[in-house]
């Protein structure tokens, strides 16, 4: 959990309290509050012939692991605009939202916690590409999916497709 030491607003110091069974800390000279809440993140789950999205980390944390392209919302930015700026920065692919996958929450990653909004997208445009944040993005099958994921909600998120839509990993005979 991050620890603010002086009022990001003052730079006074803070003061712990428990707020209701909740430490937080506050500033006693005008009043700040450090809630600590996770960071919202979003992505998209992309099929393409039976083969999902990853992307290979090409930064620390986690530099060389894999993930679903995803990132942190900027501040004002929708989610789902965020899902498809992060994938077009990692695999330069455009992608149309085609609904809501699932909402996971991410306590693993060492800069913050987060909320992940993962969303299931198409592609509609672009060359596969890794860019910016990413050093491989690749379309792989079931069986080829990556051991070392970066982060649990991704690991998860890997469960929840193969348990709830293996129809998706499937190439359709037609
Ligand atoms: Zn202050």
């Amino acid at each position: 959990m991050a620890v603010y030491k002086h009022c990001p607003m003052c730079a006074a110091e803070l003061v712990s309290f428990n707020d209701n069974g909740i430490k937080r800390s506050h500033c006693p000279r005008c009043g700040f509050i450090h809630y600590n809440n996770p960071a919202p993140a979003a992505g998209c789950v992309v099929f393409q012939d039976g083969k999902l999205l990853w992307v290979q980390r090409a930064h620390e944390p986690k530099l060389g692991y894999w993930t679903i392209p995803a990132g942190f919302c900027e501040w004002e930015e929708n989610p789902a605009e965020t899902a498809v700026r992060e994938l077009k920065e990692e695999t330069n692919l455009d992608v149309k939202i085609t609904g809501v996958f699932r909402i996971y929450n991410g306590n693993d990653d060492p800069r913050t916690n987060a909320i992940l909004i993962l969303y299931f997208a198409d592609v509609v445009g672009g060359e596969l590409k890794a860019s910016d944040d990413a050093s491989r993005a690749e379309f792989l099958g079931l069986h080829e999916s990556p051991e070392n994921i970066a982060f649990e909600s991704h690991k998860q998120a890997l469960h929840d497709l193969r348990t709830h839509y293996p129809e998706k990993f499937k190439v359709d005979a037609n």
